[in-house]
């Protein structure tokens, strides 16, 4: 994995080899932290780095911050600013992901949210593809159930809640398949191990709501806008049954890690015709020009940095 050379730690810029936290600190022991998962994108023909929607990722990771009773001082404008100071540091000049993370940092042991330290971060790494197979992947149900809201919140990213994306995605990579749908306790499609999931059913996009137990996406976001406004398609965010995946003309996953991903087969049955379809095929690109600061009328989505 290609990691920055910075990291932001502990109120400054430092050294990554020297953003190091104690194996007894809270976030170590119990998981309580919270992240946001972040790309930028390297423009060609304008030379350039672009954030892609900072400010909405931001207000998220500060959503999530406060499910977790985390305090901060830092509003999305500062976060913002220290992210490019960040990245201006090691001078990217390609696509990349980062991790922003607030975290429990007192040391010792005590299983709680309130009267603990809270401490932020974030570092960097070269992108690389989430799903390999990314324009055919074939998915599978997961035989877990994806974390509730009256247990872990899935609409805050906590890192403990991760130890459920990563039983669902490595049960469905060993069992040879790209990824997996998940089901929420009522037994309606939720999302991937990592990523939003759409279909389109007689010609409309629908995808979950934000009441089925999901991540809300940015990408997913993404998506919705740009389905309707630059193709015209109505979208329809509604609980989606298990076996109606089976008869959908499309699917895809979104996020920031998996962009679009074209779903073309679930549990060893083609979706539509077995080959990404057309709404698809231009969401994709739609979503791929968004990102790098192609579509002058969504340029307030990119950062320049
Ligand atoms: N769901 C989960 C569980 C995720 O971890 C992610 C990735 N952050 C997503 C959905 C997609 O969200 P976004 O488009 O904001 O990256």
């Amino acid at each position: 994995m290609d990691l920055s050379k910075h990291a932001y730690f502990e109120g400054k810029i430092v050294p990554l080899s020297e953003a190091k936290i104690s194996i007894a600190a809270h976030a170590f022991l119990y998981g309580t932290s919270i992240f946001g998962g972040m790309r930028a994108f390297w423009n060609e023909e304008k030379q350039r780095l672009f954030v892609f929607r900072p400010y909405d990722h931001f207000r998220r990771l500060l959503h999530s911050a406060k499910m977790m009773s985390i305090k901060t001082e830092y509003d999305e404008e500062s976060l913002i600013q220290v992210t490019l100071d960040l990245l201006r540091t090691d001078n990217w000049k390609q696509d990349i992901y980062f991790r922003p993370t607030f975290y429990k940092a007192d040391l010792g042991i005590g299983v709680r949210l309130h009267d603990v330290k809270d401490d932020f971060s974030i570092f960097v790494m070269g992108y690389e593809k989430y799903v390999k197979n990314d324009t055919s992947a074939h998915v599978t149900f997961s035989s877990w159930r994806r974390v509730d809201d009256n247990v872990i919140p899935a609409r805050a990213k906590v890192a403990g809640a991760y130890v459920n994306s990563a039983l669902i995605k490595s049960d469905a990579v060993q069992a040879g398949f790209d990824e997996a749908l998940v089901l929420d306790h009522n037994g309606h499609v939720s999302e991937g191990s990592a990523m939003n999931i759409f279909m389109v059913r007689d010609g409309a996009l629908v995808t979950p709501p934000i009441t089925d137990n999901i991540l809300e996406g940015i990408t997913r976001r993404t998506v919705i806008e740009l389905a309707r406004r630059e193709l015209g398609i109505d979208v329809v965010e509604r609980s989606i049954d298990r076996t109606e995946v089976y008869i959908a003309e499309e699917m895809f996953f979104a996020g920031t890690a998996a962009g679009v991903t074209g779903i073309t087969k679930v549990d060893h049955r083609p979706v539509g015709r077995g080959v990404m379809g057309p709404v698809t095929t231009q969401l994709r690109a739609l979503v791929d020009d968004a990102v790098r600061a192609k579509l002058p009328k969504y340029e307030h989505w990119n950062v320049a940095v």
